[in-house]
């Protein structure tokens, strides 16, 4: 869920003219896809710590049910050695949606800060599943995943926070880390809120704004270069299909009320991996095996990204 602040209402998706929706591309790749991925979860490569999460609950038994976050290396992720540095000198900064410890900071995340167009809250706690895996921690695990991935690849990789934090940080620090590291390339991962029925990812980029702190006419194209480089090797890796309810099956989408991307003045990508109130979506995000090629189609998108 990224940041819709009481004092804004949730933008209507903008359909673009330019892209065919992805859903043509996918409907040849998701009955294999999928088909794979059933396979894969029936032989218990989906779920963590071996419980079965084919059924999408998370294998453990406390009340806030929280599937472990154990990395597990994608069998297509080792790179021979004259690959392995294809991002040396590189600079991606990763940053993990929310953080796990907001809730407990109400004054703080509510404060305003100003993202150029308008003033919102500097942070929000984020969402959760229905059993109450908050966004949060997925965020974080996913955010660890890509890291180690693209650091393999030679990347020098920030992320904004690492659960270090009391709170945060605001939605303009978090720009301003990527800013500051003069990023090559950088991406929010969140994973959104939505009815139950409304699936799927999709890819925010900024549309053009140039109001007060925020200008981000440099940063439109090359954010669309990586936004759909980073759709289109999300559905290639995970076989999961755009978003059915934001961006009419492109899987991409154009804001301009998220700080964190009005105030980035590098390429910038936010992706909602999915719907944590579904739980056809909630069988993916809670399968560890699931988060680990989530984070190989993000890594595949920014590489190539940047690889030009
Ligand atoms: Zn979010």
């Amino acid at each position: 869920m990224s940041y819709t602040g009481p004092d804004f209402e949730p933008p209507q998706p903008r359909r673009s003219p330019l892209r065919r929706p992805l859903t043509v591309a996918v409907a040849a790749l998701v009955p294999g896809a999928l088909l794979g991925w059933g396979v894969y979860a029936a032989v218990g490569g989906g779920s963590d710590g071996g419980g079965s999460d084919a059924a999408g609950t998370p294998a453990t038994s406390s009340a806030t049910t929280e599937p472990s976050a154990t990395v597990e290396p994608s069998p297509t992720a080792k790179p021979s050695p004259s690959d392995s540095a294809p991002l040396k000198g590189k600079v991606v900064v990763i940053d993990p949606g929310h953080n796990p410890a907001n809730f407990e900071h109400p004054s703080q995340i509510n404060r305003k800060v100003n993202v150029g167009t308008h003033w919102k809250e500097c942070d929000t706690t984020g969402t959760a599943t229905n059993t109450g895996w908050p966004e949060a921690k997925f965020t974080l695990d996913v955010a660890h995943r890509l890291r180690e991935l693209l650091e393999k690849q030679g990347a020098t990789v920030k992320l904004t926070q690492d659960g270090d934090r009391s709170y945060g940080p605001c939605v303009d620090e978090r720009a301003r880390i990527g800013n500051e590291a003069h990023a090559d390339a950088a991406i929010s991962i969140h994973a959104d809120g939505s009815g139950a029925g409304n699936r799927g990812f999709h890819v925010i980029m900024p549309g053009a704004v140039h109001d007060g702190d925020a200008d981000t006419r440099a940063i439109v194209a090359p954010s669309a270069e990586l936004g759909e480089s980073v759709a289109g090797s999300f559905v290639r890796v995970t076989g999961s299909a755009p978003s059915n309810y934001i961006g009419d099956g492109t899987g991409l989408n154009t804001r301009t009320d998220l700080g964190g991307l009005n105030l980035s003045t590098v390429p910038k990508v936010f992706i909602e991996c999915g719907n944590m109130r579904d739980s056809t979506d909630v069988a993916l995000l809670t399968s560890g095996s699931w988060r680990q090629k989530a984070a190989q189609g993000m890594s595949e998108g920014i590489v190539s990204f940047l690889r030009g």
